[in-house]
């Protein structure tokens, strides 16, 4: 069996070797002599990217490893297989010379050497960016937006004015973006915001300056959409995020007439962690299941009432359909406040205030 000299060293092969020119090594194939090269193309990749933890991945043949491990056992020594052998190397050449320490648990940068293509690729860990947003403008959706045979419409989604510039800022590939919950298009997020986070992909950078991409979200959405309480979140926190399910507050602008109006307030005062039952509204039922769900609504309040304009602020449980709680949606919301009160309404405007 030809071994390179490496592999010769590791085995404590004494024979003498034999010495055909351009013989590829029958166990390691001769990788172990590219250390150096792996090394250039490592420092060549990792300058691209902003991380300071690393792993060596490494893709070997079966065969070769199990020719490898039979031929150590038969040696009788101790020690590091090829595959090991070279992950050692190389690892300890980047670490002794580039300012990277390796890390075997959550390395934040992945270099992976795939043999039999004699290839290898890059994994960058992705970087979470967390805020609230407030939408100062309606008509923008929170998720891009298709309409049945309008295409996309013209205004960008929530998710592109902010998603886009915070991947742009950390030089991601791409991003994905999370709400908690989300606003109808035509409501306004007001008050402290809603939270969010954005997930960048391979980002080239793990920092940024925090108050400029501010800047740039409300410059790019020209005022639409301004972020606040920006962070780079542990993927942890954004786990805890995901199954969060926090009640909304929402300013809603009603025209008023009818014969309660005089007993609104007397009437609101049942409204108060008082269980609902909805139906699937008329308006989403071409996308989402047609069901019965329950909500909790929290409080209902007064703030404003005069001339038949009345504003309300009402608190309720994630997922309660507001202007279906105001108008009944003919009858598939139980109990609604237009039948309650017995008087006609119609919505103006529908605010978010508060999302926690
Ligand atoms: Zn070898």
């Amino acid at each position: 069996m030809f071994l390179c000299s490496k592999c010769r060293e590791r085995l404590s092969y004494s024979d003498n070797p034999s010495t055909r020119d351009g013989a590829v090594c029958e166990i390691c194939g001769n990788l172990l002599e590219h250390v150096d090269e792996y090394f250039g193309m490592f420092k060549e990749e990792a300058g691209q990217y902003d991380f300071s933890t690393f792993l060596i991945g490494m893709k070997v043949p079966k065969d070769s490893l199990t020719r490898d491990i039979e031929a150590i056992e038969k040696s009788g020594v101790k020690t590091r297989n090829y595959k090991e052998e070279f992950q050692f190397q190389l690892g300890s050449r980047i670490e002794r010379e580039l300012p990277y320490r390796v890390d075997f648990g959550k390395p934040e940068f992945t270099f992976t050497i795939d043999q039999e293509n004699m290839d290898y690729s890059v994994w960058v860990k992705p970087i979470y960016l967390k805020g609230r947003y407030l939408k100062k403008r309606r008509g923008i959706p929170q998720s891009p937006w298709i309409k049945p045979g309008r295409g996309k419409e013209m205004e960008k989604s929530v998710s592109e004015y902010i998603g886009q510039p915070v991947c742009d800022a950390l030089g991601g590939r791409n991003y994905n973006f999370f709400a908690s919950g989300r606003e109808d298009v035509d409501a306004l997020m007001l008050g402290t915001g809603r939270p969010f986070y954005v997930e960048v992909k391979s980002p080239r950078k793990r920092s940024t300056d925090l108050s400029a991409l501010s800047g740039q979200v409300l410059g790019g959405s020209r005022d639409g959409i301004e972020v606040i309480d920006l962070s780079i979140a542990d993927p942890s926190v954004i786990e805890g995020m995901k199954g969060q399910k926090p009640d909304k507050t929402y300013e809603v602008g009603l025209t008023v007439d009818g014969a309660g109006v005089v007993k609104i307030a007397e009437k609101l005062e049942k409204y108060s962690d008082l269980m609902i039952s909805q139906r699937t509204p008329t308006r989403v039922l071409g996308i989402r299941k047609d069901k019965v769900r329950e909500r909790i609504v929290r409080s209902v309040e007064i703030k404003q009432f005069a001339d038949s304009k009345l504003v309300l602020i009402i608190r309720a449980e994630a997922g309660t359909y507001i202007k279906e709680f105001v108008t009944g949606d003919k009858g598939r919301t139980i109990p609604n406040l237009r039948d309650e009160l017995d008087i006609n309404v119609k919505i103006d405007y529908l605010n978010v205030l508060e999302v926690k």
